[in-house]
């Protein structure tokens, strides 16, 4: 569907579909904006998925696009979002999220956080509909403190690789604040800690893909640096239960809160787990550590789970079981790029 068509699609949703919630998803065609496109639809809500299918794919929501109430409209979020007529909510999911696809267009990449979030706030404005907004781990940087609280300021290069994404989510979060404060709309932030789980493109990047991809081909396992600075790993399913269950809260506005698994691994006892559950030849290949790399991320979980009750339930070793088992049901890993 093209821009020019998105007021019309809008209000014919609206009018067709009085009583069911009306859901924009931007980055609907990602990795997590996909499986949210899943639960939403299968909840019985309207949802229109928006994405400029940068790093979002196809092949993400095609069992979708048949389906009564689900609309996709390619898009990129940098440029105003001409919708119309009622929207009851907006997940803001969009922007590529691996260190490889965002510094891929550090330029773009920072509009997409800051001008994508603009525009879904301003479409909230419009049309009264709450607002989540997908924020980062990376908003703390390189941290001195672990586990990381909501209420550290962070240590984030504002002139690194990884700034783009970093200081792109850090203003997309004041937007929200300021959009909140200044103009009464209702809104959520949540900080999404390093998730994992099937439907991560192969060629992504991060390091759960990268590792267990290349052990399924028989490649070394790349470890950058020592392998010694670790990760929290969260299953993509829990990730999106603590969404929702944030999204669901009565408050008008929820200031920023972590989501996701404070269970803490080294990059080297990841790739432990990914050999020991792969019949491979591969081996650990040492490479230089990207410049900024964060030594440790850990989230500190205690704001959401008093706000919510909400807490992971899948251990990393039954995580990896399932993300392996998608990537190995397809034929090969460049098959699922297509
Ligand atoms: N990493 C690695 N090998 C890879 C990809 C990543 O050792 O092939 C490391 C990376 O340097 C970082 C950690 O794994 O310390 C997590 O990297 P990822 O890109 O998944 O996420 P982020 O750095 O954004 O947390």
């Amino acid at each position: 569907m093209h821009d020019s068509d998105l007021a019309n699609e809008s209000s014919q949703v609206s009018s067709s579909t009085e009583r069911r919630r009306i859901v924009v998803v931007t980055g609907g065609a990602g990795f997590l904006g996909s499986h949210l496109c899943d639960r939403l639809s299968d909840g019985g809500a309207v949802v229109i998925c928006i994405d400029n299918l940068d790093s979002g794919r196809m092949a993400n929501i095609l069992h979708l696009l048949d389906r009564p109430g689900f609309t996709f409209i390619e898009h990129d979020v940098c440029d105003p979002l001409p919708i119309t007529g009622r929207i009851d909510e907006i997940y803001n999911f969009a922007c590529p999220a691996s260190p490889p696809k965002y510094r891929a267009d550090p330029i773009h990449t920072l509009r997409t956080s800051v001008l994508g979030a603009m525009n879904a706030l301003d479409l909230a404005e419009r049309t009264g509909a709450v607002v989540l907004q997908a924020s980062t781990s990376e908003v703390y940087g390189d941290p001195d403190i672990s586990p990381q609280p909501e209420t550290y300021r962070g240590a984030v290069n504002t002139v690194g690789p990884r700034s783009c994404y970093d200081e792109g989510k850090r203003a997309a979060e004041t937007l929200v604040h300021d959009y909140a404060d200044r103009r009464g709309v209702s809104t959520r932030t949540v900080r999404i800690f390093n998730t994992y789980g099937p439907r991560m493109a192969w060629d992504d990047g991060r390091v759960v893909t990268n590792f267990i991809c290349q052990a399924l081909s028989g490649e070394d396992l790349t470890i950058y640096g020592s392998g010694r600075q670790t990760r929290s790993f969260c299953y993509v399913d829990d990730l999106l239960d603590g969404i929702q269950a944030v999204m669901a809260l009565p408050d008008r506005v929820v200031p920023p809160v972590n989501v996701g698994n404070p269970g803490e691994f080294t990059i080297l006892e990841l790739a432990d787990k990914v050999l020991e559950r792969i019949d491979s030849p591969s081996r650990l290949r040492f490479c230089d550590l990207p410049v900024d790399d964060p030594r440790q991320r850990r989230p500190d979980i205690g704001l959401v789970g008093r706000l919510t009750g909400w807490q992971p339930k899948v251990p990393l070793d039954e995580g990896l079981d399932r993300t392996i088992a998608y990537f190995a049901n397809a034929l090969d890993c460049v098959e699922l790029a297509r």
